[in-house]
Parts: structure tokens; sequence; C-alpha cells
């Protein structure tokens, strides 16, 4: 959509510090009026999130790993639609970052928000040149920050806890940018390829992690989705992006044997496809 790219950041200061991103939107909507869609993306393995705000505020998290996200976005979006708010890049490993690149190069893009972090790959290379080349802002995330959307919905960041800009990492996991998205009583925890150790670290600093859906961490890998986590996200829905036949062996059995624990439903792009759901603020509901 047109005509939100004036962001004014803004520091406020409680009991913790966090940065407010307000978005100028030309009609600013009251919560509870229209819906908001989620969208996990069969992009094959790999991650591509794309979520509408009840004002038509677009954000992408994560481009999946290769072309095939334009076309998912061309059935999620109008034709006449070559704008998207917001690309969240959760970190640069290719699986969710190749198709991300596509999208910059065809989509008029108002922000890019990364964590920052130093990773030396021709397609990294290649994402700064284009992200360059867009003109598109760059917002580099940070724990405690908020994303308004100015209708209601907002993105709260609770990943990377401190900047990675410039940092290079043994395991750009560590780096990842995680967010929890808002609309009055849904929500959804998008964990990017998150493992047990951030999830440790989401735990630490934040009281409330609760979620109705959890976009599951690092394609259903062993090493993410601990049970203690679990148990503090406490999510009525998981929903896994990994490829068919994948040659990882994601979902791992364990992962699903926790997630039958804690009696969730669930829902894989590799058997299922695309997921949607919408809520109206209170309950997600699945869109066939
Ligand atoms: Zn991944
Ligand atoms: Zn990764």
């Amino acid at each position: 959509m047109k005509g939100v790219k004036h962001i004014h950041v803004a520091v406020v200061v409680c009991t913790v510090v966090s940065v407010v991103i307000i978005w100028a939107a030309v009609f600013q909507v009251e919560a509870g009026w229209g819906e908001t869609r989620l969208t996990v993306f069969d992009v094959g393995q790999g991650d591509a999130v794309f979520v509408e705000t009840p004002s038509g505020k677009q954000m992408l998290v994560d481009g999946g790993p290769d072309g095939s996200v334009l076309s998912r976005l061309g059935n999620a979006m109008p034709f006449w639609d070559r704008s998207i708010d917001i690309l969240v890049i959760s970190h640069p490993h290719s699986d969710h970052l190749t198709g991300a690149i596509e999208v910059l190069k065809r989509y008029d893009v108002g922000l890019v928000v990364e964590s920052g972090v130093e990773y030396s790959t021709a397609e990294y290379e290649e994402w700064q040149r284009v992200v360059e080349a867009s003109g598109a802002p760059i917002h580099i995330a940070r724990a405690g920050e908020v994303i308004e959307f100015g209708d209601g919905v907002r993105f709260e960041i609770f990943l990377p806890a401190h900047a990675f800009v410039g940092a290079s990492l043994k395991n750009v996991h560590d780096a990842m940018v995680v967010g929890r998205l808002v609309f009055a009583s849904s929500s959804a925890l998008l964990m990017g390829d998150a493992e047990a150790s951030e999830e440790y670290q989401m735990m630490y600093a934040a009281e409330d992690l609760f979620t109705d859906i959890l976009k599951v961490g690092h394609h259903g890998s062993k090493t993410s989705t601990s049970e203690p986590f679990l148990r503090a996200v406490s999510p009525d829905i998981a929903i896994i992006s990994s490829g068919r036949k994948n040659r990882y062996g994601h979902p791992n059995q364990g992962v699903l044997d926790r997630l039958g624990m804690f009696d969730v439903s669930l829902f894989r792009t590799d058997s299922d496809g695309s997921i949607t759901f919408t809520t109206g603020g209170h309950e997600w509901i699945q869109e066939k």
C-alpha cells in the first residue's frame, strides 16, 4: 500500500526503554474493524510469512528459498498492488533470504527490518546491493521495540536481544529477529529459525510470551521448540514450514511429540500447502 512511508521513530521511556515505530497512516482505523490475515506460504524448505492488517498494511517476514514466493504473493495480494510496507528478514540464511531478494526487485518496499548481522555469502551481498538500489530504509531490530501499524495491529520484537550490526557470528541463528504479531487478544509468534538458546533468552527477558499461533522455529528442527518454551508460549496452533521430503528430516519427530504433549493443533506446509488464518481480534479462523 502506498502512503505509509513516513515513519516516525520515538523513544519511549517506561519501565524499560522501547522504541515505537508509528506509521503515519492516511486512514487510522479502530481496532476491531476488519480482519488481520496471516499466511505461512508453502515455499518448500524455507520460510515466508505474509501478514495483512485491517487497514491493508502488509508485512512479509522472510522470502523463502527461491522465487516461488512471488506467485504466492500474487495469490495473496491484488494484482495492482506492487508495494509491501515492511519486509522483515529474520536472518540471512538462503532459505529465508533468496526469495526476499526477488521480492525487493519487484515490489516497492516501505521498510526493511533485519538484525544487521554480518554474513558473507554471494546471496547476502546481492541482498545488500538490492536493498541499497531499492532505496528502502533499513531498521535494525532490537528486543523491546514495537512496530505499530496504526490500526490496532502491532509487531512486538523479542529478539535480537542486542545490536548485531557488523558482528560476525559462528551461528547467525544467534541474531534471529523474532516477533509477535498482536491484534486485540489474537497473537502469532514468528520464530524464524530460533533455536533453544534463543528460546531461553526470550524466557529470561519477557514475562509474557503467550501466543495463539506459534510459527515453529527452524522448520521443526530438534534444536528448537523446547518443552519449557512450549510451556511459556502455550500455543493453540502450531505451524511448521518445511519442504516435502526435505534432506534435513524436518520436522523432527521429537518436536512433533512435544507439540502433541501440549495438545496443539498442528499445520504443516509440507502436507497442507500454504496455511492462512484470519482474526477479527479474538479468534483465529483457518481460511480454506
Ligand atoms: Zn531456515
Ligand atoms: Zn537458518
